[in-house]
């Protein structure tokens, strides 16, 4: 954050000198935090664990060229994906997932060297089969399953039922027989992405533990031999309280006792995080171009919005801010300010749901002030709508 802000105030000193200066809308990534971040995280894995990252959470070129050399690999959910990642990793391990895979994402898959795929249907098994066939290769794959539940409970679940992801876990013993059938298809293990922005250490250790008994159950009844058991992402960020983060360390510790008792023999168990890899790196910097007083409430207006920044939108949160003090004026008139004072910081879209944080309190705020949300480098940027409305994207700049 320290170096976001003094980027930020090196930015805006340097603005006062242009003529027709634009208020300031940026995207700052902090790329040495991202890499001791992850860093740590590797450095402290329990021994048979592989640590991925999701793509989707942030696929912007320089955060994966910095993430290449220190995660085991990247999950990938399209060949638009496998692409972005072959530009900066040519070799890294890469796993193929989502739903709704076509013949020719699979096909090119291949050919990019996908070392997994990701089966999410029977008939994906059977066309990537099929594939494989013609190509005269082998597939490896796992398969993710839609388990039953009840599971540990989590804000966003990907499965249990109700949910279109994966294969309902009553089909897999079908589809365990299927798979003998099919020469061209290695089954490497399971796959059970299952819950999204888990803060609860005890709880995602609970998770790993069911999944361990589920595939070794699985593993004694049809005598299989796997290689993985992938536990998907999952790992949360706590929006509310910037200080009060996922516990990592007892996590860890929790996770070397339940690959000890739990994890079968010869099987490594794979991690393919988002939110929690790059969420920390990346702030969202928009300027306050307008305060208004309407009907009691306080809105500051942004530079900016939910077309550059979905998330609190798309979560229904206020997103945790600070505001950078910026100390030049350029009008004849005086400067509005709020002091000590309700805020909703909006933006600069025709829709009220334009909202990035709702009645916040903050202690002074004036136009032309910086508002940076913190937390911002996962589902930032990847998950918006960029064009509508046609405002100016904002700047994207990488520290290093
Ligand atoms: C989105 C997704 C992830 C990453 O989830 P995070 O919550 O960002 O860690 C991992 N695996 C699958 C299959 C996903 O869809």
């Amino acid at each position: 954050m320290k170096r976001i802000v003094e980027r930020i105030l090196q930015d805006k000193e340097q603005e006062q000198e242009q003529e027709r200066r634009r208020p300031y809308s940026a995207y700052l990534y902090d790329l040495g935090h991202l890499r001791e971040h992850v860093q740590a995280r590797m450095d402290s894995l329990p021994p048979r664990c592989k640590f991925f990252y999701a793509v989707k959470a942030n696929s912007e070129q320089p955060i994966l060229r910095a993430l290449a050399s220190l995660v085991d690999g990247f999950e990938t959910a399209s060949l638009g994906e496998i692409i972005r990642v072959r530009g900066v990793a040519p070799d890294a391990p890469i796993i193929f997932g989502g739903p709704g895979k076509t013949d020719y994402d699979i096909e090119e898959g291949m050919e990019y060297g996908v070392s997994l795929f990701h089966v999410e249907s029977e008939l994906e098994l059977l066309r990537i089969a099929h594939i494989a066939q013609r190509r005269s290769s082998t597939a490896s794959i796992l398969l993710r399953v839609n388990l039953t539940g009840p599971l540990p409970a989590a804000t966003l679940t990907m499965a249990g039922p109700r949910t279109q992801f994966g294969i309902d876990e009553r089909q897999i013993p079908a589809l365990l027989q299927t798979v003998r059938q099919l020469p061209n298809i290695k089954l490497e293990g399971f796959h059970m992405h299952s819950i999204s922005n888990n803060l609860n250490v005890e709880r995602h250790l609970d998770l790993i533990r069911y999944y361990c008994d589920r595939v070794r159950s699985w593993m004694d009844e049809f005598g299989l031999e796997l290689s993985y058991l992938n536990a998907g992402g999952g790992i949360g960020v706590n929006y509310d309280n910037l200080n009060d983060q996922f516990n990592w360390p007892s996590f860890v510790a929790g996770l070397e006792l339940v690959c000890g008792e739990k994890l079968p023999a010869g099987m490594s168990l794979l991690f393919e995080c988002g939110r929690y890899v790059t969420s920390s790196c990346g702030c969202y910097a928009a300027e306050v171009l307008d305060i208004k007083h309407n009907h009691g409430r306080h809105y500051a207006v942004l530079r900016g919005g939910t077309h550059h920044f979905r998330l609190p939108a798309s979560w229904q949160h206020s997103h945790p801010f600070e505001i950078v003090p910026i100390e030049a004026w350029q009008y004849p008139f005086p400067r509005p300010e709020l002091i000590d004072s309700e805020i909703t910081a909006v933006g600069e879209l025709c829709t009220p749901k334009d909202v990035l944080a709702r009645e916040v309190r903050v202690a002074r705020l004036r136009i032309g002030d910086i508002v940076v949300f913190q937390y911002a480098g996962a589902y930032g940027w990847a998950i918006s709508h960029h064009d509508f409305l046609s405002h100016p994207h904002p700047l994207h700049i990488y520290l290093d």
